[in-house]
């Protein structure tokens, strides 16, 4: 097959993994920057060039979009599935994944456990919106944030409306949820491939920090799920409807609960405390999922 990756860096970790684990299943694969892709969106023969030439030929588009070219990465990927090839991810879902407020409404919905949580653009009531979530300590969220910036723990009342406060003086989308205390600065990460998870690791915040974030020097090992903590993740991951995705769980007294759900998990923290080879799963779940023969002329005619 022929397979795309759309990703802004050939050098990162996980695209790295995924292009030696397609060529070593005998695949051509090639890496492109998104947002050097230029489109004609027209209703017989959509296309897409790329530094000067039309693409073709591919079968198989592997998204690696990073939270801030979302819009146009999207834009790009719905244009190969106009042109009929198979993305691992769609863009569609992508996008919904992206909105953590409707990805937690979606959620919600269907019935998955979360963190009690509200949603506020300026509350006009503070103390209304902290009894909502059951009071302090809370932790409040930028919407925008990743990797853990943006996230406060507000451990009383005051603190909180200070924080809350804040932020809406930044005229930012926030989130307020209760603090799961009990889950002890630690989360669980749940690989999902095609409806099943592949690989799980917990990562555990430094000592003092209750964020786990690999990135704000968490750790991270391996972990066994509970059969609860397994089918919540892929029902998650089924309701955003993504066929590769990381599923981020607290462990709270009333059960497993879904924090996010991430379209473009990165490999080096799964693969490296698992021991698994999760880019061999992406490429094995695309060779299965996939019809060579029907996408190669697609787009053409
Ligand atoms: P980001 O998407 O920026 O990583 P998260 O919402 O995942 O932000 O939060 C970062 C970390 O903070 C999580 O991995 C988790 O360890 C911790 N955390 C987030 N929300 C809660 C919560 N409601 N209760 C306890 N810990 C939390």
């Amino acid at each position: 097959m022929k397979i795309a990756i759309l990703s802004r860096n050939k050098k990162l970790y996980s695209t790295r993994r995924l292009i030696e684990a397609a060529e070593a299943n005998g695949h051509q694969v090639e890496v492109l920057d998104v947002l050097r892709c230029y489109m004609s969106i027209t209703s017989h023969r959509p296309s897409i060039h790329y530094k000067g030439q039309e693409l073709s030929g591919f079968d198989a588009v592997i998204p690696r979009i990073g939270a801030s070219v979302t819009f146009y990465g999207t834009a790009v990927l719905r244009q190969f599935e106009m042109m009929e090839v198979s993305p691992l991810n769609e863009s569609v879902a992508i996008s919904r994944s992206r909105d953590k407020l409707r990805s937690l409404q979606l959620l919600a919905r269907k019935g998955i456990g979360l963190p009690v949580t509200g949603f506020a653009h300026s509350p006009d009531d503070v103390q209304d919106m902290m009894a909502m979530i059951g009071g302090a300590p809370a932790v409040i969220k930028l919407l925008e944030g990743t990797q853990g910036i943006g996230v406060v723990l507000a451990e009383t009342h005051k603190a909180a409306e200070s924080v809350i406060e804040a932020f809406m003086g930044l005229k930012a989308n926030i989130l307020i949820q209760e603090f799961i205390k009990e889950a002890g600065g630690s989360d669980i990460r749940c690989l999902v491939v095609g409806g099943k998870v592949v690989a799980a690791m917990k990562r555990q915040g430094k000592e003092g920090e209750f964020r786990s974030n690999l990135h704000r020097g968490g750790t991270a090992e391996v972990i066994r799920l509970t059969p609860e903590e397994r089918s919540t993740a892929v029902r998650a991951a089924k309701i955003m409807g993504l066929n590769v995705c990381g599923v981020d769980l607290l462990r709270s007294n009333h059960g497993p609960v879904v924090m996010e759900v991430n379209s473009s998990p990165g490999l080096e923290g799964i693969e490296k405390s698992t021991g698994k080879d999760v880019a061999g799963m992406i490429i094995k779940f695309i060779e299965t999922n996939t019809n060579p023969s029907s996408t190669r002329t697609r787009g053409k005619g």
